[in-house]
């Protein structure tokens, strides 16, 4: 049995973007009250720390970090219109980029054998020196930079499986190969980018690899996915640590998107990628919420994370079913990383 990290606390509640908004605190609350009452042991609860400015500026401009930090103790200010912020939202997001910071320790320093950082307002959309999509700083991006830069890790896997294309992830690291940033999503959706010949650029050229999917598809095209390419693919790169945006926006019961995965399709990412942090680099991954907007979607899909985090990495994979609709979009990814792809 492995250790397991849940990074939370009842903070995170304290972001209110605004009436009606399904980025609400309930999501959290569902969260915790899930992890309340697994009750299991080698389940070890730990309390987020705030992000310092000095972590944040790893990914985000000076002038930007200033202007949501000029928000604290506002009413209200909306940087757009879905991306809005309350009183608390400045010292909820340092508390969401420094909880994942927390995971990662944890991870690093052997407190646990991998974690899941249960925290919000998410992160993959914001941009260095933009907020958009419910998001304010880039929590798993500033982690990313952090274990590299402060940590001294060489080469870091983000598999970001939230319904929604991480655009301010891919973004912040296009033109790294130290950072690959593997994106499965719905497409054409917000926020529009994500198309396969989006690839990385400069030295990033390969390092980005996205798999955009029409609505409906569901757990056997996901899986597959993974066998065909996002796993091998991380096998290649052979990551240091694992990231993982993990948001249940893909859930078949979520209202702001048209997919299908269901629990087991959560349990099946997250054990494929399990066993290849395994096999990479002893282990060691951090799950992170991103999206979900369904209260029972997310409570169920985090327990199945959080249950099969905790099992022996040697759980045998069971196969994806057929999934074949998903392989010409993978035909496609292979083809647009072929010729620049060449580790050994
Ligand atoms: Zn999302």
């Amino acid at each position: 049995m492995l250790r397991t990290a849940l990074v939370t606390d009842r903070r995170y509640l304290n972001h209110h973007p605004g009436r009606a908004h399904p980025e609400r605190p309930e999501r959290v609350e569902a969260m915790i009250e899930m992890a309340d009452g697994l009750g299991r042991e080698g389940l070890k609860f730990i309390a987020p720390r705030e992000a310092t400015l000095e972590e944040l500026a790893l990914c985000h401009d000076g002038d930007y970090i200033a202007s949501v930090a000029r928000t604290a103790g506002l009413d209200h200010y909306a940087f757009d219109p879905d991306t809005r912020t309350s009183p608390e939202s400045y010292r909820t997001a340092l508390l969401a980029a420094g909880g994942v910071l927390t995971a990662a320790e944890a991870v690093l320093e052997a407190v646990a054998d991998n974690a899941f950082a249960i925290v919000r307002p998410p992160g993959h959309h914001a941009l260095p020196a933009r907020a958009m999509g419910f998001c304010l700083f880039n929590n798993v991006a500033i982690a990313a930079a952090w274990l590299m830069q402060k940590r001294g890790l060489k080469r870091i896997a983000i598999i970001d499986w939230d319904v929604h294309h991480g655009n301010g992830t891919q973004d912040i690291f296009y033109y790294s190969s130290d950072v690959l940033y593997v994106s499965t999503h719905q497409f054409p959706h917000y926020p529009g980018t994500g198309s396969i010949d989006e690839i990385g650029e400069g030295p990033g050229e390969g390092f980005t690899v996205n798999v955009p999917m029409p609505s409906m598809f569901g757990d056997a095209e996901y899986l597959r996915a993974f066998d065909e390419l996002i796993i091998p693919v991380c096998q290649e790169f052979k990551p240091e640590f694992v990231l993982v945006s993990a948001g249940f926006d893909c859930h078949f019961r979520d209202p702001l998107a048209s997919m299908r995965v269901t629990e087991s399709g959560f349990l099946g990412m997250t054990r494929r990628i399990k066993r290849m942090a395994a096999e990479c680099c002893e282990g060691r991954m951090v799950a992170v919420l991103e999206g979900g907007y369904d209260l029972k979607a997310l409570a169920d899909s985090g327990q199945a994370v959080i249950d099969e985090l905790g099992r022996d990495a040697d759980e045998p994979v069971s196969p994806a079913g057929d999934g074949d609709r998903v392989m010409p979009i993978i035909e496609r990814a292979r083809n647009a990383r072929a010729p620049i792809w060449k580790m050994d």
